[in-house]
């Protein structure tokens, strides 16, 4: 049998070392010591050969614009919307795709092979932001499959023009409604629009909640209702929830609970959970991230992504998935083996669960969405931040980074 591609002794998530055939683009083969011909043979030594990272939550419209934005000037507010809204009629096109194209890059050269980015709308940058990001969908399918979420991240009740342009963005390729009901006068009113162009649009929804250090309101409950009212279980996420973080075991469970019935997944977004997080004080500061593995063991789908990159809302970061998955580690407090193997499954399988893909993962007939990461183990990994030195996409090489080399007298 040929191959297009043979991945020789690649260690699987399960600690099983193997060869994979690839043909096609999609895995052909799984098994010890395949026989078989090929165009290009890479021996893996032993490395952890991984499905592609997936992003689920990103914002590539507004990357790489801190140097552009109004210093920080004060610890709270904060100020990131407003500082950022200042810039926002300055965005053109271009200059969305350039920024968005350098952050996509580096997401793609640390092992991203699945994205879905929001991109907002509102009078002041009309459709530019998602048109800027839209240009890039097609551009980048030979290293990543790319879905938009459309979002109101100013406000959509109280924000006028702003509706008719979450519209044309969902007419015009973008598949996931997002929001950000606090930033909304009227946050309820906001969330059930959103369901609404959900239905109206067959589309998923992704929303912005219940960041802060009470627990006194959430508006993921209105959300797990209008789930099941709407019957959109599984097709709901939401990001930060940072309020689950300050809640008692008790009620924290019984929230996940919740969740995990209605079909409400959660993304935890370290890097701006941290960086936003506890504003209001000036000691004692919570740490702000949600605890995943909790809820997940609880059955909810959990996800770990980047958010921002670069801005006003996270000045710091680089797309390394491994890394947020260490940084998460460190807050949370989830170091052993266990819990690091579940936690490479929020920027893996369970974030293709929570974007529904079913033809994920390393097994005979799904694409060919690879990655080879410098380390035996998902534990080693994301304990030492291991780098990834090769990706392929439907079987095609998209990436390569060298292992470093030392050069001993
Ligand atoms: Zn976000």
């Amino acid at each position: 049998m040929g191959f297009d591609l043979l991945l020789r002794d690649a260690r699987l998530l399960d600690g099983s070392v193997v060869d994979i055939g690839v043909a096609e683009g999609r895995i052909a083969a799984i098994g010890p010591g395949l026989a078989a011909e090929a165009d290009e043979v890479v021996d893996c030594g032993g490395r952890l050969v991984s499905p592609g990272f997936v992003e689920t939550h990103i914002h590539l419209d507004k990357t790489c614009t801190i140097d552009r934005c109004a210093c920080e000037t004060q610890r709270f507010p904060h100020g990131a919307m407003e500082r950022t809204s200042a810039i926002k009629p300055t965005f053109t096109v271009e200059d969305v795709t350039s920024r968005a194209r350098r952050t996509l890059e580096k997401c793609i050269s640390h092992g991203t092979t699945l994205m879905r980015t929001h991109a907002e709308v509102d009078p002041k940058v009309g459709l530019r932001g998602f048109e800027g990001v839209k240009a890039l969908v097609d551009q980048y399918r030979w290293a990543i499959d790319i879905e938009i979420c459309v979002m109101p991240q100013e406000g959509l009740l109280n924000n006028p023009g702003t509706d008719a342009l979450m519209v044309a963005a969902l007419k015009n390729g973008a598949r996931v409604v997002g929001a950000a009901p606090s930033y909304d006068s009227d946050p309820a009113g906001q969330i059930r629009r959103v369901f609404e162009l959900a239905r109206e649009f067959d589309a998923d929804i992704d929303m912005h909640v219940d960041s802060g250090s009470s627990a006194a309101h959430l508006d993921t409950r209105l959300v797990c209702e209008l789930t099941e009212q709407y019957g959109w279980g599984g097709r709901v996420a939401c990001g930060h929830l940072t309020k689950l973080s300050v809640m008692p075991l008790p009620e924290l469970d019984e929230m996940a609970k919740r969740m995990a019935d209605a079909g409400v997944a959660l993304t935890v977004l370290p890097s701006t959970d941290l960086y936003l997080g506890g504003r209001d004080k000036d000691h004692r500061i919570e740490r702000s991230v949600a605890d995943a593995n909790r809820l997940h063991r609880l059955g909810v789908t959990c996800s770990l992504s980047s958010n921002n990159i670069l801005n006003a809302f996270t000045p710091l970061g680089d797309g390394q998935l491994i890394r947020q998955a260490n940084l998460y580690a460190n807050v949370t407090q989830h170091a052993m083996p266990a819990d690091l193997r579940e936690t490479w499954a929020f920027f893996t399988t369970q974030s293709a669960r929570l974007m529904r893909r079913t033809d994920y993962g390393i097994a005979v007939g799904n694409p060919a969405d690879l990655v080879l990461v410098d380390a035996p183990d998902p534990v080693a990994a994301i304990r030492e931040v291991a780098p990834v030195l090769a990706g392929w996409k439907r079987g095609r090489r998209s990436f390569t980074r060298q292992p470093v080399v030392l050069h001993r007298p």
